[in-house]
């Protein structure tokens, strides 16, 4: 099921596709409700067209900081490395984690401000996330699966110069806007495990990443049960699995973005997640 946040007078409301109609789920005011009920009932009446709705990010506002994985991609390391290596060269073998403060998810089609005068590099991230759909402490490999709700696009825009001069990457991913997110949630059940979908961006319509999930280091299952056995994962919490090879610092001489530059994010059964810069 794709599942939606949309608004309507104004109001968000959380719906469902069908035959290109996007119907109101009944039994929850908002997307993070929806997941934590576990149940999702939705109406046969009052569909909208899906190219008509106004979409927000399928969950607006998350309830904590996105946790995002870092150079999960092996090519994406050494593009990284190539352009910073006091900055991106991995050499140990664990999990890169890191977060990124989200206050309000950009919804698709919005415009994702430029920050003239404090951002000189600022850069795209096409990802596939994945959202916890209950309450997950102490999962193992083998329940890993069944704690993933579904899966959305998030773009992790960060700005390179402060993700580098401040050293901890947190400021320069958390800029306000800085998280695109959509254009829906796939429920779980129409990916399956493990999610090997192709992945792509595009920067004014030319292709610029080009890969599949598959080859992502560590994946859902292992970040999920590596995380719980520490520290509790609360229905509803986003999880960015890293972005493959091709970001602007990966092209010599980079390809940052500027003013006025359209980037899609696409990934295969969930679809395109379209924004501009301001
Ligand atoms: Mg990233």
């Amino acid at each position: 099921m794709k599942l939606y946040t949309y608004l309507l007078d104004g109001i968000e409301h959380v719906g469902a596709e069908m035959d290109g109609y996007i119907y109101p789920v009944t039994n929850a005011a908002d997307m993070l409700s929806l997941i934590r009920g576990g149940e999702i009932c939705v109406s046969s009446e009052n569909g909208i067209k899906k190219d008509k709705a106004a979409l927000c990010a399928p969950i607006p506002r998350p309830a904590q900081d996105v946790i995002c994985l870092g150079i999960n991609y092996v090519e994406h390391g050494k593009e990284a490395a190539q352009y910073n290596k006091e900055a991106f060269l991995r050499e140990r073998p664990y999990a890169i984690y890191f977060s990124k403060r989200v206050t309000e998810a950009a919804a698709p089609e919005a415009e994702i401000n430029s920050y003239p005068g404090l951002v000189t590099k600022l850069d795209y991230e096409c990802e596939l996330a994945f959202i916890i759909g209950k309450d997950a402490k102490n999962v193992s490999r083998e329940e890993a699966p069944e704690y993933i709700f579904g899966y959305t696009i998030i773009n992790d825009i960060s700005a390179r110069d402060l993700q580098t001069d401040h050293k901890q990457w947190y400021f320069g991913k958390s800029l306000d806007g800085f998280t695109p997110m959509g254009p829906c949630i796939v429920t779980a059940d129409e990916i399956g495990y493990p999610p090997k979908l192709d992945i792509r961006s595009y920067i004014n319509g030319e292709l610029r990443q080009n890969s599949s999930t598959e080859y992502m280091v560590f994946d859902p299952v292992h970040i999920i049960s590596e995380l719980s056995s520490g520290m509790t994962l609360k229905a509803g919490t986003i999880i960015a699995t890293g972005t493959p090879a091709g970001v602007g610092m990966g092209f010599d001489p980079p390809k940052f973005l500027k003013s006025g530059d359209e980037v899609i994010c696409e990934i295969e059964k969930i679809g395109r997640l379209v924004n501009r810069i301001k």
